[in-house]
């Protein structure tokens, strides 16, 4: 029987980030994926933003997962040899008064002069912008563009070509203890997504499921080097194409698009620009958010089987220490941050 020291179930975000934290180590690895390719992280825009926006908050551990990114994804490109993380700059676009006092008092209470530039500037200033209608722009720092989709089918075939790629949907009936069909391993971790719903060991964890939609624009008149973000963010991703999103939907029923969020976007586009564009594509999927808004991760205390999901809306910002942590406790049981761990709901 051939052994492996962990074997991960589901190839999104947090399945690809903790395969890429073992192999890191040198240890023996297994990925267990669908092969569906509709998963939130493979819909995801790939926006790394440390601030909540509407009201210039810090997000959760904003510092820490900051500090872990430069390193996890500089040693992801030297392993796929190729560099899908772009650090970059975000504009808040600001069109009134209000907006404006509002962005000064945030920088001054909330002393975020390491994530926003003080003095807004005017649309124009730093690099010309065509296309968009009369705004000011306020900068946020430490953003960045994680190219997901670029990412996600490289590593795929990576593990493929290393044998490492189980492609098929996790059989449950084939787990026994140790051991899923004809592999034994050490560790078995469910990086499920949304996917978790189906699983005997975690399903009855309190998630609270947010679909998300979002469309990718042609423009050929819009002249944009830099992500924007007013209601929604514009994402410039080459040829004139730019994604547009997202969308927030307690309704889960599934995760096909719909013609309610196309209209909506399309809305808060025309909000922001005023040149023509054709809506080249639409994309929905769902988040796999938790109640309390923090990641879920942890261990079945009965089965020995671990869990790491909850990353809502910022995995590819929290996943780069999330999954360093995770893998530290697999191995060596050193404690998970309390907000995170799964046993604050199972006492
Ligand atoms: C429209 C939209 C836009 C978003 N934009 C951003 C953004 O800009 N920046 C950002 O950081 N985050 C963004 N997110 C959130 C981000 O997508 C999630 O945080 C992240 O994708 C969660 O990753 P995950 O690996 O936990 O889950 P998933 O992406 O759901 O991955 C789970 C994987 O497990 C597989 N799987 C499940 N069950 C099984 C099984 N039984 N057998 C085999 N395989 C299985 C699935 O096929 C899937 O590939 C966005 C989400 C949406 C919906």
């Amino acid at each position: 029987m051939e052994k492996v020291d962990c074997l991960i179930v589901g190839q999104g975000i947090a399945g690809s980030f903790l395969s890429q934290q073992f192999l890191n180590q040198g240890y023996r690895i297994k990925v267990v994926a669908s092969g569906i390719k509709s998963s939130s992280s493979w819909v995801a825009a790939g926006v790394i933003n440390p601030l909540v926006l509407k009201r210039y908050t810090l997000s959760w551990r904003a510092d820490e997962f900051l500090k872990a990114i430069p390193p996890f994804y500089g040693e992801m490109n030297a392993r796929l040899s190729e560099n899908y993380y772009h650090p970059e700059i975000l504009y808040k676009l600001i069109s009134s008064k209000d907006e404006s006092a509002f962005w000064q008092h945030r920088f001054e209470k909330a002393k975020l002069e390491r994530y926003l530039e003080k003095e807004l500037m005017d649309l124009n200033e730093g690099y010309e912008i065509t296309g968009l209608k009369d705004f000011k722009k306020g900068l946020v720092k430490n953003c960045a563009w994680f190219d997901l989709k670029g990412f996600l089918s490289h590593f795929n075939s990576y593990l493929q070509k290393n044998g490492m790629l189980i492609e098929e949907e996790f059989d449950y009936k084939a787990l026994n203890k140790k051991s899923y069909k004809k592999l034994e391993f050490d560790h078995l971790v469910f990086c499920q997504g949304h996917g978790v719903k189906q699983n005997p060991f975690f399903k009855d964890l309190p998630f609270q499921w947010n679909k998300g939609e979002l469309i990718t624009i042609k423009a050929e008149k819009l002249r944009l080097k830099k992500m924007v973000k007013k209601k929604v963010f514009i994402l410039p991703v080459g040829n004139h194409e730019y994604k547009v999103g997202a969308t927030y939907s307690r309704d889960c029923k599934n995760n096909e698009i719909s013609q309610d969020k196309l209209t909506l976007l399309k809305e808060f586009l025309d909000e922001i620009i005023d040149v023509p564009y054709t809506v080249v594509k639409q994309e929905a999927g769902i988040r796999p958010a938790v109640k309390d808004r923090r990641p879920l991760m942890g261990k079945d205390p009965d089965s020995g089987y671990f869990l790491f999901n909850g990353l809502g809306s910022r995995g590819c910002f929290m996943a780069p220490l999330l999954s360093k942590e995770m893998m530290r406790y697999i191995l060596t049981n050193e404690p998970l941050h309390p907000e995170a761990d799964l046993s604050r709901f199972r006492k």
